[in-house]
């Protein structure tokens, strides 16, 4: 099992490494800052000149789309994608400048494998050259969605269309001006078809009429404009028939089938977001002093830096052996892997980047260091990216699949 960068890698890795440090992150707080200037649902032009800016360096430097693993991608595997997308977790701006970010890689790559003709120069064309963004409505309010099998959006076919009926929210994404395309989890089977076969993907562009923009939910009172995590209602959607993915009942078939780097892509950032933080709280720690000496050598913060460096590197080594499952192809095998980096990874993350943010004081949970953001991030993410507790949950029944048959 090789976990390092390919040779084909490395230097893609390393100019993605040099354009986060010297060039992308650098304009982070200048963009966040325009968020408050004029409608928060719009890009101002000085947003969109930097983000535009950015993108237009990513692709002279042949670095957009490093997502893509499949055939005619750019030629990167997982294991060496997780080690550039570490790099651009260290950036607010750094995914969406080399168009690797959520939700729009896991919907190119749905659009990729499971797409039509048509939906592949409608949708994907566009989304890959970054011209449009998309997003992916799953999670509604009245049921329990860590269980997918409760989604409850109807979708009822009329001769050549379908209509969809029901509300969604948390849809990250859908509160972007540029946001044109939706992938949406619907209910079409009837309690007598098997559990897994009673859902459907279908696709539905945002300007189609019946669609409500009730709110945009907030993250700890953070709304995340102009991206947004919208709260929509869907009122007699009506799509045409060739919309539905793959077809009918096969929801899970197309979720399950995905083995794109975009599955731990969250994971892989995390890891990125870790290291800035250990890096922030040493510095901080050295450069200031309290009851005479440096922060670092007082209480316990030697064993905090340690134990930060211990467990950002085993939580690393479990992301790349998870990225190293999916490259082997088989998405049954590497399932209990993706699940626990899942768990690990983001824990991890946010352990850390507590860390820093105590050692910085009071300016630790401030506008003025990029931790306060991070941490609430990553508090997000063991929602955002399915709760810890479901992943748990699919480890413990692979490890005890193991000894169910010895059993019987
Ligand atoms: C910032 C953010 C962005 C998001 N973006 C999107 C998006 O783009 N698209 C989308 O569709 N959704 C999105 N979501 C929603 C997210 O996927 C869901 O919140 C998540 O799947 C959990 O569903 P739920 O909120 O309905 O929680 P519920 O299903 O009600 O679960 C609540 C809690 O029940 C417990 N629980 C559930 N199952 C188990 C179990 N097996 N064992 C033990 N305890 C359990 C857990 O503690 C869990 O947290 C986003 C969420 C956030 C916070």
């Amino acid at each position: 099992m090789n976990l390092s960068p390919s040779a084909h890698a490395q230097p893609i890795i390393d100019a993605v490494r040099k354009m986060v440090a010297d060039v992308i992150a650098p304009m982070d707080a200048e963009f966040l800052a325009e968020v408050d200037v004029g409608d928060r649902w719009q890009f101002t032009p000085r947003q969109t000149e930097i983000l535009e800016g950015l993108k237009t360096q990513a692709k002279a430097a042949g670095l957009f789309n490093l997502w893509n693993t499949m055939d005619g991608g750019a030629g990167l595997s997982t294991v060496d994608y997780a080690w550039a997308a570490e790099e651009m977790g260290k950036s607010h701006l750094a995914a969406e400048v080399f168009n690797c970010n959520a939700p729009d890689t896991g919907n190119m790559e749905v659009f990729a494998r499971y797409g039509s003709d048509s939906m592949k120069s409608q949708w994907l064309a566009p989304l890959m050259a970054g011209e449009i963004r998309s997003a992916y409505l799953m999670t509604e309010p009245d049921v329990a969605s860590s269980d997918a099998t409760n989604i409850a959006m109807t979708c009822v076919r009329y001769g050549d269309d379908y209509v969809l009926n029901g509300e969604k929210w948390w849809s990250t994404g859908a509160g972007d001006p540029r946001c044109a395309v939706y992938i949406v989890m619907v209910r079409t089977g009837g309690d007598d078809m098997p559990k897994h076969q009673r859902h459907s993907m279908i696709v539905v562009p945002s300007a189609a009429q019946g669609i409500t923009k009730l709110r945009a939910m907030e993250v700890y009172g953070h709304d995340d404009a102009p991206h947004g995590h919208m709260h929509l209602r869907f009122e007699n959607v009506r799509v045409p028939a060739e919309n539905m993915l793959l077809g009918e009942g096969r929801g899970f078939e197309i979720a399950q089938g995905r083995l794109g780097p975009g599955r731990i892509h969250h994971c892989m950032r995390a890891i990125g977001q870790a290291e800035l933080a250990l890096e922030w709280m040493c510095k901080r720690g050295l450069a200031r002093q309290a009851f005479g000496k440096d922060l670092t050598q007082l209480g316990g913060n030697f064993d905090i830096i340690a134990d930060a460096r211990m467990e950002i590197e085993q939580a690393r080594l479990l992301c790349l052996k998870a990225a190293w499952m999916m490259d082997q192809g088989d998405a049954r095998a590497a399932a209990p892997w993706i699940s626990q980096i899942k768990v690990v990874a983001p824990l991890m993350a946010l352990k850390v980047t507590d860390a820093a943010v105590q050692m910085h004081g009071a300016e630790g949970i401030s506008q003025d260091t990029p931790l306060a953001r991070q941490w609430t991030h990553l508090r997000t993410l063991r929602l955002a990216d399915g709760p810890d507790a479901v992943h748990r949950r699919q480890v413990a029944r692979a490890e005890l699949h193991k000894y169910q048959t010895e059993k019987r």
